[in-house]
């Protein structure tokens, strides 16, 4: 059982690298992938880490050496994939809305592809025919439910090969002679109910027959984690059991091995990560109490891109009085963190935590009001180690051709 990382830990990180800061847990990246592991070993799976939702170098590293593979969706992420040491093999490179030279530089690099519309898959097979193998995104129109932002299933996305387009996929494959070597869907993150993932692999299992050559249906993520106090993440464990059992039953019909694979990207990495940040000012004003950090939306974009809840806790005081708070950033924008928020009483100076800051925070920042891009640490086994420097004040003229006149 791994150890969590304590308040005490976490100031002590802040006051050697500096607030604010990024620090990653490496024993829950390591819990989660074990429950993932263990619950699904009822029939042959592999896991993809979804590595947009952090792609730290050291942490692709780490993840490598738990025994995943990387779900890309960028050719540049493929290129860390690679340099972090996962073999072409162990890549899955699933891009959207990309020309056919970028799907080409994947193909150089010897890993495999994953085509998401018709067009690129008619000059693929093409080019190809049967030479390379591909994988197929199909959208089969399952609603993931919850936030429409995060959802990609639905009839308006832009994601995937419609399922009612399944003649013309056919034609495409007849006609090149395509090797299709998987089926894949993702109908978007966090989905609250396994039934959907249940209804996926139904409808995956209803066309897949038309292929004669697969050796694995991917059914993506949507593996939710809890960022409230009572939300509850995916029950993997029933889904494990759940998933085996009709796999079973369908390879029975289908006369042939097919491997299960996942793409978890929020479900590794989201609860391994808390946001460590100063207080700089506390503002009464008519309406509320604002407690206003040494960050904002530029370093952790969530809560105001997709009004995602984060959990808050004041690590300096964790003993004071609880009173309500509007915690805020400061960038000149709009930049609320959380609404009446009861934390322990918050003075200038105090250090905050958001927590389940691992998916999608550091991953999303920018330089928005020429602000500096936080540090990284990873703890392993209790012993912190800067993984990413703070940004310095060179690095927002990085690019910028500058002529200064003297
Ligand atoms: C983003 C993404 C994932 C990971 O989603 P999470 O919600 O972070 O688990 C998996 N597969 C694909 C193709 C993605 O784009």
């Amino acid at each position: 059982m791994y150890k969590t990382i304590t308040n005490d830990e976490l100031l002590a990180i802040a006051g050697e690298y500096g607030s604010p800061v990024y620090v990653y847990d490496a024993g829950k990246i390591a819990e989660q992938y074990n429950k993932l592991t263990e619950a699904f070993k009822g029939h042959p799976t592999r896991f993809f880490y979804a590595c947009k939702a952090l792609s730290n170098i050291n942490i692709l590293k780490y993840i490598k050496g738990l025994g995943a593979s990387l779900d890309c969706v960028s050719i540049n992420e493929v290129k860390l994939g690679l340099m972090a040491g996962f073999e072409p093999e162990a890549i899955m490179f699933t891009p959207n809305c990309v020309d056919l030279e970028e799907i080409l530089a994947g193909v150089a690099l010897g890993v495999r592809i994953n085509i998401d519309n018709i067009s690129l898959l008619e000059q693929f097979g093409n080019k190809f025919g049967g030479g390379y193998p591909v994988c197929i995104r199909i959208n089969p129109h399952i609603e993931a439910g919850g936030n429409y932002k995060i959802s990609t299933g639905h009839i308006d996305s832009k994601f995937g090969i419609s399922i009612h387009q399944l003649r013309h996929i056919e034609r495409i494959v007849k006609t090149t002679g395509l090797h299709v070597q998987g089926l894949h869907m993702h109908t978007g993150s966090e989905i609250k109910d396994i039934d959907v993932f249940l209804q996926g692999l139904d409808v995956m299992f209803g066309i897949a027959e038309r292929f004669a050559g697969l050796d694995f249906i991917d059914l993506g993520s949507g593996f939710k984690v809890a960022y409230k106090d009572d939300d509850q993440e995916t029950d993997v464990q029933v889904l494990g059991a759940r998933v085996a059992e009709a796999a079973k039953k369908f390879e029975a019909e289908y006369n042939r091995k097919l491997e299960l694979w996942f793409e978890p990207g929020k479900y590794l990495v989201s609860e391994s990560g808390s946001f460590v940040v100063k207080v700089n000012v506390v503002k009464q004003t008519t309406a509320t109490v604002f407690a206003g950090v040494n960050s904002g939306f530029n370093h952790l974009i969530r809560p105001m891109f997709y009004e995602a809840y984060h959990k808050i806790t004041n690590i300096s005081n964790p003993d004071g009085a609880k009173r309500i708070y509007t915690v805020v950033g400061n960038i000149c924008e709009t930049d609320t963190f959380a609404w009446d928020r009861v934390l322990n009483e918050v003075r200038e100076g105090d250090y905050l935590v958001f927590h389940n800051a691992g998916a999608y925070g550091f991953e999303m920042s920018s330089n928005f009001n020429s602000r500096l891009k936080p540090a990284e640490v990873l703890v392993e086994d209790g012993v912190p180690r800067l993984i990413r420097s703070r940004d310095v004040f060179e690095d927002l003229l990085r690019n910028q051709t500058v002529s200064i006149e003297s």
